[in-house]
């Protein structure tokens, strides 16, 4: 699906004597390299504060705490995502609201929303599926209209871009993860919050580090330990110097893909806004996908089914599947198919991959 050799290769010259420098100094948690990375993606994406953890699913997990969301609240939330994002709900006592999606974004449908808020709903957190930002402007009426947090899951949309505002700019707070394979990829594991808000962005920098301010032997409340060490920060920095060209690089590849695509039985992946989508995946449907996906696997090509069991059928949050009443998803789990994407791909491949679904998909 991904190979994430060649990246590392052309930044390895530049890498290697900083990398040796971080391994000589001694200095590997809570350096000067973080610091840097915080304040450069900040910038980047357009927000007051960026703070560094150590996953995806604890700057979900924190944000929301931090939000006082907690036992006894409900945060709405889609069932077609990665279990990290429920997880990160239950995990402050909270449980998730499974809401359906939109079958033409595979993100949560903004005209289900309202009729799923209770008395005890908090907050809405909204997943950027795939790398295609979710209609936020619209969220954020229904948001402002109840009283309601926003929480954006980012894992899939580093740069993803609508109206002008990155994914991770419109809520209190936005989630990014730093898992390899994302679109702004670490060495390991790692995770980023960003909000604009200066008190919750103190008390996320204590929540990382045990409770405890940087300098202080006080720890002002029980946290966690959650922080992006000094290697994955130095990785970071130098890959977002070319995330623009590496989600251009991806963009080119899901343009190959349409036209290769465009006269077959194979529904295509929707650009709401043209633009706008970073394509973490290329999610086609089909209709006899284990057969489309069994083809490729026969050329030596892998793809994914995502997400073929929602989250309110999987046993860790069926509690929450409230009869498991959301149809759409459970009909595109049943049809949907990622093919292999990232900004190097090359042309040849994709043809190949796209002449070997366009000779087995069935509507
Ligand atoms: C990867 C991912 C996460 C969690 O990120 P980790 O860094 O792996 O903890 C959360 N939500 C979604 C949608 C993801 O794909």
């Amino acid at each position: 699906m991904v190979d994430l050799r060649e990246q590392m290769g052309s930044l390895w010259k530049q890498l290697a004597p900083e990398l040796q420098e971080i391994l000589l100094s001694g200095q590997f948690v809570r350096g000067p390299q973080l610091e840097a990375f915080e304040e450069e993606v900040a910038t980047h994406l357009g927000v007051a504060h960026a703070i560094g953890v150590a996953s995806g699913t604890d700057a979900l997990h924190l944000a929301l705490r931090a939000t006082e969301i907690g036992t006894g609240d409900e945060v709405i939330t889609t069932p077609f995502t990665f279990a990290g994002t429920a997880e990160a709900i239950c995990h402050t006592g909270a449980h998730p609201r499974f809401v359906d999606i939109d079958p033409a974004t595979y993100n949560l449908d903004p005209n289900r929303v309202e009729e799923a808020i209770t008395p005890r709903t908090r907050a809405i957190l909204p997943v950027h599926l795939f790398g295609q930002p979710v209609d936020m402007a619209g969220l954020g009426a229904i948001a402002t209209d109840y009283g309601l947090e926003i929480i954006e899951d980012c894992a899939h949309s580093f740069g993803a871009r609508r109206n002008h505002w990155a994914t991770g700019a419109w809520g209190r707070a936005g989630a990014f993860s730093f898992f390899p394979t994302k679109n702004l990829g670490g060495a390991g594991d790692g995770g980023l919050i960003t909000t604009h808000d200066t008190t919750l962005a103190t008390r996320l920098q204590r929540m990382r580090n045990h409770g405890s301010n940087r300098s202080s032997i006080i720890h002002e409340e029980r946290g966690f330990n959650s922080r992006l060490d000094e290697i994955q920060a130095v990785i970071l920095r130098a890959k977002l110097r070319h995330i623009r060209a590496y989600n251009e690089g991806r963009r080119r590849v899901a343009a190959a893909y349409r036209r290769y695509l465009a006269s077959t039985p194979v529904t295509l992946p929707e650009e709401v806004i043209e633009g706008s989508h970073v394509y973490h995946q290329f999610v086609i449907q089909v209709g006899n996908r284990d057969e489309v996906q069994a083809a490729l696997q026969a050329e030596g090509i892998a793809s994914a089914a995502y997400y073929t069991v929602p989250l309110h059928h999987q046993p860790a949050f069926a509690e929450f599947g409230q009869g498991g009443a959301c149809p759409v998803t459970e009909r595109i789990a049943q049809h949907a198919l990622a093919l292999p994407i990232y900004p190097e791909l090359d042309k040849e491949r994709v043809e190949q991959v796209a002449s070997v679904v366009a000779q087995t998909a069935r509507p």
